[in-house]
């Protein structure tokens, strides 16, 4: 599929040419794909010997200078931002060829309040609206100052040369297999992919292949009002003063209760199944906060329609509440990065220096690879702060590419 593609491509005047006529790079805009940055990717390697093989000619590409990966707050920000300093920008996002569509998504009839930019809205409303705006700026011809926004989902990234190649499967999946692949390349790289959340593990259908049929169940109650809820700082002014029921164990779950305790103090912890794994002291507070702590396996929701009102354990009993948070871990989305030896914390969230960049092992920074948003260690899990990341990144990606700094002395 990338091997038609890359034969099928031309030099800008639209003529096909025999490798060695190919003319060195212009700075920026095009670009040889020569055997040894290929070398670097297994699977572009194949395809180019594959392409010399059929005769094919090399292709010229155009090289963007700043590929965003992921449209949610924080990769759209850094696209917006980049593209207001004049850099030619493109965005790589998941979730027109697959379900991933971003944390906020998730938010399907609960608006989101906190941004002061926008009205009340919700997740799928606030994804469209971005979209457009993105829509809006796309380049009218190929190199010119814009936004080119293509779905696409990811596989691979490598260096190549002083920049990236992006592998991505561009279109949905077909009988569960890869129905068009695509190699983009560019000076510069944001990540902002974000992280999924984890599920409720309650009337989960564990034949089910895809994540949507798993978690049939408790998805029917996610991201309205009286159903689940992932983020306390997000949902927590729904349930002022009611019953709050907290889905978890550890110190993460009994941080979320701190955090619903802005909220109300009528909290109870269910860990389903599980010892609740706090330590003495903390098990001890709660006590003493009347903070009940139920071990008990959860059998099945109890709900109406999309309204979730409680939980029936293996033992029959029924507990009711007016709102649940889940807090199971999360995955961030970075299979795409594992040719890359990056610092992470306990959860697979990067860790990036002062310039944006990720860090290496040894603590310098992976020069060009920007990374913004909730897929960054210690950051404040919130669309403001996810697009504040991403202007930082979008800016950094940005001057890194001028052509001339500061004398030295
Ligand atoms: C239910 C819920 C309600 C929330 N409500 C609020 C609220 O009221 N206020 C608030 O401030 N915050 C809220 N949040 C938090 C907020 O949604 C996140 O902090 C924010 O979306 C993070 O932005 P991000 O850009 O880092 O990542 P995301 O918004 O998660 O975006 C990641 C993007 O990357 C794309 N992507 C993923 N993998 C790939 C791949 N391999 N290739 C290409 N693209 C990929 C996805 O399609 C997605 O578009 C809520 C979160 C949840 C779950």
């Amino acid at each position: 599929m990338h091997g038609a593609r890359l034969s099928r491509c031309r030099v800008p005047d639209g003529r096909s040419v025999p490798p060695a006529s190919i003319a060195q790079p212009e700075p920026g805009r095009q670009f040889v794909v020569n055997q040894r940055i290929l070398a670097m990717d297994r699977r572009i390697a194949l395809r180019y010997v594959l392409d010399m093989q059929n005769n094919a000619p090399i292709a010229a590409q155009h090289v963007y200078d700043v590929a965003v990966i992921g449209m949610g707050p924080a990769g759209a920000q850094a696209a917006i931002s980049a593209w207001h300093q004049g850099r030619d920008v493109l965005v790589l996002d998941a979730g027109e060829v697959s379900q991933r569509k971003g944390r906020a998504y998730w938010t399907k009839s609960v608006a989101i309040e906190d941004i002061p930019f926008v009205a009340p809205v919700t997740g799928p409303k606030l994804r469209a609206q971005v979209q457009e705006r993105l829509r809006s700026l796309a380049p009218k011809e190929t190199g010119e100052r814009g936004v080119t926004l293509r779905g696409a989902y990811v596989l691979e990234v490598a260096r190549s040369g002083k920049g990236f190649a992006i592998e991505a499967s561009t279109k949905p999946l077909k009988d569960g297999k890869i129905a068009a692949q695509e190699t983009f390349l560019a000076r510069t790289l944001v990540v902002a992919t974000g992280f999924e959340d984890g599920w409720p593990e309650i009337e989960v259908d564990k034949a089910g292949r895809r994540m949507l049929e798993r978690y049939r169940a408790v998805f029917r109650y996610a991201g309205n009002g009286n159903g689940w809820h992932l983020c306390i700082r997000c949902d927590g002014h729904l349930h002022y003063g009611q019953h709050f029921v907290l889905l978890g164990v550890g110190e993460e779950i009994y941080e979320a209760a701190l955090g619903a305790q802005d909220f109300t103090s009528r909290l109870t912890i269910l860990t389903n199944g599980r010892p609740h794994g706090l330590p003495p002291e903390v098990a001890r507070q709660a006590e003493q906060r009347d903070i009940r702590i139920d071990t008990r396996r959860i059998a099945r929701h109890i709900g109406r329609g999309a309204l979730l009102q409680g939980v029936v354990f293996d033992d029959g009993e029924e507990l009711l509440a007016d709102g649940f948070l889940a807090d199971e871990g999360l995955e961030p989305n970075t299979a795409f990065l594992e040719g890359f030896s990056l610092q992470r914390n306990a959860d697979g969230l990067l860790r990036i220096g002062e310039s944006g960049e990720a860090l290496r092992p040894d603590g310098t920074p992976e020069p060009g690879l920007y990374v913004a948003g909730d897929l960054v260690a210690g950051a404040r899990k919130l669309i403001g702060a996810a697009a504040a990341a991403g202007q930082d990144a979008g800016l950094a990606a940005s001057d890194s590419l001028r052509r001339w700094h500061w004398p030295e002395n």
